[in-house]
């Protein structure tokens, strides 16, 4: 997979992008991301790659311009057309399903926006689908680009030490993780439940998927909501005091 980030900011993103797994797994040719600084592709005497908006407003715009030659140029360098996300506080709230479709794809390149945003016109022309990391406004689409791409490359097979560290993670089967612990067994007078030091390893699965349940319900109502249970597991969450709302309320 490559990721190509369209920024004002290169520097910042490479500073993440290269440290930790993401780092690493770029070490091992696992993923490839290059970040472009936008302002090389502004060939105005100041180099701008924003003006102010038609119909007044305080604020700057991004023009269109620049974006539409950094993808373009981008384009040249792949045999396939990239997916072209525009980070947005305006697009569909990313998801770990979100992540996992981006995941299967070649090539993706990203937006990051500043100022008051993007030029409509660029977005209309390429830009397939708009992105948001919550309903909150950012000062730039940098941090919303470097959480997509984290979160996507972690996904690649080899990125992580084993699929199943993120097959039993939160979001990935619709339900929170459970509680997890670590050395020592008691910690300021609190003890780790005591199966999990039994080493019955179906004990402790049920334990975990009855936590995962429980963190679920109480946490992420939303989520719960929609999770599919067995007879007993029903069961269970009642005796937990925990009566799971119709889906299709
Ligand atoms: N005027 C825009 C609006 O009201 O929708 C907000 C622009 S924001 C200050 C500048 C840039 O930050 C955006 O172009 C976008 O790239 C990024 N950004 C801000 N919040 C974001 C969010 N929640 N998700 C994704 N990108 C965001």
């Amino acid at each position: 997979m490559r990721i190509d980030l369209i920024t004002l900011f290169p520097e910042m993103c490479e500073a993440v992008l290269s440290e930790s797994i993401i780092g690493r797994a770029r070490n091992k040719g696992l993923v490839e991301i290059c970040c472009h600084q936008l302002r090389d592709f502004a060939f105005d005497k100041h180099r701008r790659v924003d003006d102010s908006t038609y119909g007044g407003g305080m604020g700057m715009l991004m023009k269109a311009e620049p974006i539409a030659l950094c993808f373009e140029a981008i384009c040249q360098t792949l045999d396939t057309r990239p997916h072209f996300v525009y980070l947005s506080p305006k697009g569909t709230t990313l998801t770990q399903e979100k992540v996992r479709e981006l995941s299967r794809l070649e090539n993706i390149v990203l937006l990051c926006g500043h100022y008051e945003g993007v030029d409509q016109r660029v977005l209309d022309l390429y830009v397939d689908e708009e992105i948001s990391v919550g309903d909150y406004v950012l000062t730039g689409g940098e941090l919303p680009a470097l959480v997509l791409t984290d979160s996507v490359c972690r996904m690649i097979p080899g990125v992580l030490s084993d699929q199943i560290c993120f097959e039993e993670e939160s979001h990935y089967s619709g339900l929170l993780e459970y509680p997890q612990y670590t050395k020592p067994a008691e910690w300021r007078g609190m003890e780790v439940p005591e199966v999990l030091l039994s080493g019955h390893h179906a004990n402790i699965e049920k334990w975990r998927r009855e936590q995962s349940l429980l963190e679920t319900a109480r946490k992420r109502p939303d989520l719960f909501k929609l999770a599919e249970l067995s007879e007993k597991e029903k069961e269970f969450v009642q005796r937990n005091g925990i009566v799971q709302e119709d889906k299709s309320l």
